[in-house]
């Protein structure tokens, strides 16, 4: 049994503790939303009032948290994770944010005495629940394997990516990626029902060919075809618009910081913007659908 201090309850927090808390761990949670914390006191997880609660005995903290500006403030803060964690704690950073702030993060850590990981996670709320997220670690080899017990039992693939920050230089291209199959996916899904053809099976037969990608097997963007797609559930996320957008920025960031042209993720950002705009940043991302099935220029 390891002691578990886990902050951020939310799609992807509240599974991954559930997990945890299956696997016969004992996990201290803290979230600032009351209603993600009463939904994760009922898979067991033992909500605190605070952070310094939530990790002051514990072996592994976890932060899973929106954005980088919210680690910073989780792992620095006055009474934050790095303050109250014992030395002895290894602290595992799995949200997705940029590239700096996870190396002040790992700078901080090595200030202060603990044993740290940016491990950003691919798999989506299906992937939480099941666990069998794939990680992608930055940081030291041995932090990672003093970890791995834990780490693995959200995992189903564990990738040691390289030293600090390297978890998320993985973690934002491939979400790059994501979100321009996604984009794509959308587009053949609505191309594909006009042109007369059943939904359901042309996703099997895409599924099984060259258009194959995870979007068009986990999100499909029409309701009724794919158990795990938001689209059944009127685009309840999931994995939000906004956080989608945050993503493809942290990529377009690191594009021009490398010289390199980004022109398909720069056309899907401009779309999670008008769906930002349109009030639709807390509905899943694959609600960029709606875009598609809104055109109608024939
Ligand atoms: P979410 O918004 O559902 O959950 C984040 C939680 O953090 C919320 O419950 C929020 O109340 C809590 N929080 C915010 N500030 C806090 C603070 N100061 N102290 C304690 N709790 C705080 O987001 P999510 O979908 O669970 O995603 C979390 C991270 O994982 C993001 O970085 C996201 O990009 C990444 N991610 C999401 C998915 C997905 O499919 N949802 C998949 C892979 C990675």
């Amino acid at each position: 049994m390891v002691r578990i201090g886990w902050v951020g309850l939310g799609n992807m927090g509240a599974p991954m503790a559930a997990n945890l808390v299956r696997a016969g761990h004992v996990v201290k949670g803290y979230d600032v939303s009351e209603t993600a914390s009463t939904a994760a006191a009922r898979h067991g997880v033992e909500v605190q009032r605070s952070i310094a609660g939530t990790v002051t005995d514990a072996d592994v903290v976890f932060t899973m948290l929106p954005t980088g500006a919210h680690a910073r403030d989780v792992l620095l803060g006055g009474d934050g994770v790095l303050s109250s964690a014992p030395t002895t704690a290894v602290v595992v950073d799995s949200s997705t944010i940029d590239i700096a702030t996870a190396r002040d993060l790992h700078a901080a850590a090595r200030e202060s005495g603990h044993g740290f990981l940016d491990a950003p996670v691919s798999g989506g709320v299906s992937g939480a629940a099941a666990g069998n997220l794939t990680f992608m670690v930055g940081g030291d080899a041995d932090v990672l394997a003093a970890a791995s017990p834990v780490i693995d039992v959200l995992a189903g693939r564990v990738v040691h990516c390289g030293g600090p920050g390297n978890g998320q230089a993985a973690k934002i291209a491939n979400n790059m990626i994501l979100a321009i199959c996604l984009q794509a996916t959308c587009e053949g899904a609505v191309l594909a029902e006009r042109l007369g053809l059943d939904s359901a099976t042309f996703q099997q037969l895409a599924a099984a060919s060259s258009a194959d990608n995870w979007a068009l097997r986990t999100w499909y963007p029409v309701a009724g075809v794919v158990e795990t797609a938001a689209s059944n559930r009127d685009f309840t996320p999931g994995f939000s618009t906004a956080l989608l957008r945050k993503d493809v920025g942290l990529a377009l960031q690191a594009g021009k910081e490398t010289g390199t042209d980004l022109s398909f993720a720069a056309a899907v950002a401009a779309r999670l913007d008008v769906l930002i705009e349109k009030g639709w940043a807390d509905r899943d991302c694959s609600i960029l659908v709606d875009l598609v099935l809104r055109s109608r220029t024939a």
